[in-house]
């Protein structure tokens, strides 16, 4: 394929303003400098996109322009290269990653690019795709070099799709450390919880135990986490710190990773943590938590924030393809890009058991 089959219009879910957002057609961008064009052909709906589409992400800092395209978990293939690009071909395909440093700042020079001092600086280099740089609910897109990972053919594109998902977990238990053989909790059985109990599992954690809402053996997201290895406790029919403490001889969990965004599920992770263990917090609080910090000083509790996934998509890659981690298992439901509104609906309401949603452009 060459620039000239490249239809110069494309369908895009385009974001206007707060709220009001539609399925048109849109002009197909060009690549820049060391960045592809690609056909996008997965893209899964992330929980932060419903808030974003209603100009309630991060307290409705984001997105910084309209019109803009969201969405940034995402699978697909280069069509087209922009100028200096030799790490990749045409025909490859890739998953892509939504933060891309500026690569000057102290933060980028550490490797720790989501946390980049020029965040939000475009003319600085910086993107954060789907978010405060155009993405992927669209048919075509440019990425830069720096945000796309080469998945194997043996990787459907469905699956490259959740590379991102996996890969936010992976970041997670890689700033903390699985225990080898250890006892890790995870809270929140949703995407995020149930790709770190998978990645607990493959990093060595010799027990996981997975809190959520049981709905009285309805919830698919806690019968999943079953299926996938995880000891259960529902909060809805037990207390979930004595549980967990009953089932680690009172002693508490090496380390708990809390997925669940829940200010009050937060404020459990302490109380269930052991003596000399640690936490990582990979949800999004909107209030503050409350919790006594001696605990954290007189059991010598470590807590580590985590935030986007940089430099764990190749790994995250690499575990979805050997097979380590399922995350087929978590795509309950596909749809066109023409049923964006049908799509949102059934991942914001899990209706049918819903877990991971995508959509193909
Ligand atoms: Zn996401
Ligand atoms: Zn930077």
């Amino acid at each position: 394929m060459s620039f000239s089959d490249i239809p110069p219009k494309m369908k895009a879910l385009v974001l206007e303003a707060p709220g009001k957002y539609s399925v048109r057609w849109v002009d197909t961008p060009k690549p820049g400098p060391y960045e592809v064009l690609v056909r996008v052909r997965a893209v899964a709906i992330c929980g932060s996109d419903p808030l974003l589409l209603t100009g309630k992400f991060a307290g409705g800092k984001y997105p910084l322009f309209y019109p803009m395209i969201p969405g940034h978990e995402w699978a697909g293939e280069i069509v087209a290269l922009g100028p200096g690009v030799t790490e990749f071909k045409i025909g490859d395909r890739v998953a892509g990653e939504a933060h891309k440093g500026c690569g000057l700042c102290n933060m980028c020079k550490k490797g720790r690019y989501n946390l980049c001092e020029n965040f939000g600086n475009m003319e600085k280099g910086h993107r954060w795709y789907g978010f405060i740089a155009n993405g992927a609910y669209a048919q075509y897109q440019v990425y830069h070099v720096k945000a796309i990972h080469k998945i194997p053919d043996t990787m459907s594109f469905e699956e490259g799709a959740m590379v991102d998902t996996t890969a936010i977990a992976l970041h997670g238990l890689k700033r903390a450390g699985v225990p080898p053989g250890g006892t890790v909790v995870i809270i929140g059985p949703g995407p995020v919880g149930l790709c770190a109990l998978q990645c607990a599992k493959a990093l060595g954690a010799g027990r996981v135990i997975v809190v959520g809402r049981g709905h009285g053996g309805r919830s698919n997201r806690m019968k999943v986490a079953r299926e996938l290895g995880g000891e259960l406790v529902d909060v809805e029919i037990e207390d979930p710190v004595s549980r967990v403490l009953e089932l680690t001889n009172g002693k508490g969990a090496d380390l708990v990773v809390e997925c669940s965004g829940s200010e009050e599920a937060c404020s459990w992770t302490v109380n269930m943590v052991r003596k000399g263990g640690s936490i990582v917090l990979i949800g999004n609080y909107k209030k503050p938590v409350n919790y006594l910090m001696s605990k954290v000083v007189f059991d010598e509790i470590t807590i580590y924030g985590s935030r986007g996934n940089p430099n764990a998509s190749d790994e995250a890659i690499n575990l979805i393809a050997s097979g380590k981690i399922n995350v087929k298992k978590l795509i309950t439901h596909v749809f066109p890009l023409d049923e964006f509104a049908k799509a949102l609906e059934t991942f914001v309401k899990r209706l049918e058991g819903a877990i991971k949603v995508i959509v193909k452009p």
